[in-house]
């Protein structure tokens, strides 16, 4: 039995989201890496993403992807934050491809890759107007790549690929995607010969795909949240009748403390926990409960989505979820447990802690047939 709090995982539903996101996308000749940094790396997580057919397995974290080959998976590992050049070793020895955007780090890869008779494969980074990671100059761009290709027999460049959508909250849109195939065109043009990959995004760039407008050279994708959570594409973007479980990580928590108590605070008001003023609404005497679990543990608590009918969140403290229940059907107690669904952000934070486990669960008859 896994202890509350815990984060409940619905492989079922995972499995499904992968098959039809990846399904999709193979079906237009698209590989799609899938991304397990949303859920820590989870092993369990990485699994649906392989049945579901992904290609590689990403993240941003090279010890995530430690845990992965220590997992005994087969595909591909791919590091999705361009390397620290004081980890270079750990990279070489964990991914198989990297994304890169300095010459300093991509040489020192050559350098590791020959010590540790390895081959890296890279893709380098074009920053088309995000302004996180990849490279502004695309002269420069295409002068590193002609190095990789002549000078570094370690280094196999295998694509060229971009983020969108991150920092700069720049959209996917066709016209930048097609921005992207010029610039891989403008290094094929310099190294003599195709490329394997033009890596065109994340989940933002699978919503071109759901349009029919995704640029067809476009022939690789990285894909997160899409999968994992699939919420996006509903709440930010309008997308309706997706076909993906929204429902594949649910958070459950405990209730320790239930009593009739004021709403609003009784005594001279000063700083909460955080050192903030909030205000609170006076609605008299309330049914509320404490839940085992707090802001240390998720983060923000505009982020969990109660499953209970008629619960309220109030507030947080570190260790402490506030709960108005006055309106909830069912008689809640001490012992009883209540379930949240949770935002992508959530899931970082809720997978990071050692106080919340995972508990997977899956149905046998439909995981053999779907
Ligand atoms: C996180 C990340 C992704 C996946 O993003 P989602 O929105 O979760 O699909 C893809 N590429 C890079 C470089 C990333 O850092």
């Amino acid at each position: 039995m896994i202890k509350n709090p815990k984060v409940i995982v619905d492989l079922t539903h995972l499995t499904h989201n992968a098959k039809q996101v990846i399904g999709t996308c193979h079906d237009l000749g698209i590989d799609v890496a899938g991304v397990v940094k949303g859920a820590t790396g989870a092993v369990g997580v990485a699994r649906a993403f392989v049945n579901g057919g992904a290609n590689q397995i990403a993240s941003s974290r090279v010890e995530q992807l430690e845990a992965i080959k220590a997992a005994g998976f087969k595909e591909e590992t791919m590091l999705l934050r361009v390397p620290m050049l004081s980890e270079i070793p750990d990279v070489v020895r964990w991914a198989d491809i990297t994304l890169n955007s300095e010459l300093t780090v991509i040489e020192a890869q050559e350098e590791e890759a020959a010590r540790q008779h390895r081959i890296q494969k890279i893709i380098l980074m074009a920053d088309m107007g995000d302004l996180r990671e990849g490279y502004w100059d695309k002269d420069e761009m295409a002068e590193v790549a002609l190095k990789i290709e002549k000078e570094m027999p370690h280094l196999q460049l295998i694509g060229v690929g971009t983020n969108l959508g991150c920092y700069g909250s720049v959209a996917a849109t066709p016209e930048k995607l097609n921005e992207l195939i010029d610039v891989a065109h403008k290094v094929e043009a310099k190294i003599g010969r195709k490329l394997q990959y033009i890596s065109g995004g994340a989940t933002s760039s699978y919503m071109r795909i759901m349009d029919g407008n995704l640029p067809k050279e476009i022939n690789h994708l990285r894909i997160g949240e899409g999968i994992l959570l699939a919420r996006d594409f509903e709440v930010f973007y309008g997308y309706k009748n997706t076909g993906l479980y929204q429902d594949t990580f649910v958070l459950q928590a405990e209730i320790i403390e239930v009593k009739e108590k004021p709403s609003h605070p009784v005594g001279e008001l000063a700083v909460d926990a955080f050192g903030h003023k909030p205000t609170y609404v006076d609605k008299g005497m309330r049914k509320k409960a404490l839940l085992a679990i707090g802001k240390v543990d998720y983060g923000d608590t505009a982020e969990l989505i109660p499953l209970e009918p008629g619960l309220e969140v109030l507030g947080a403290s570190s260790d402490h979820t506030i709960l108005d229940i006055t309106e909830c059907p069912r008689d809640l107690k001490v012992g009883d447990v209540v379930k949240f669904t949770i935002n992508y952000a959530t899931i970082v934070y809720l997978t990071n802690t050692e106080n919340v486990q995972l508990e997977y669960i899956w149905d046998d008859e439909l995981m053999s047939n779907d």
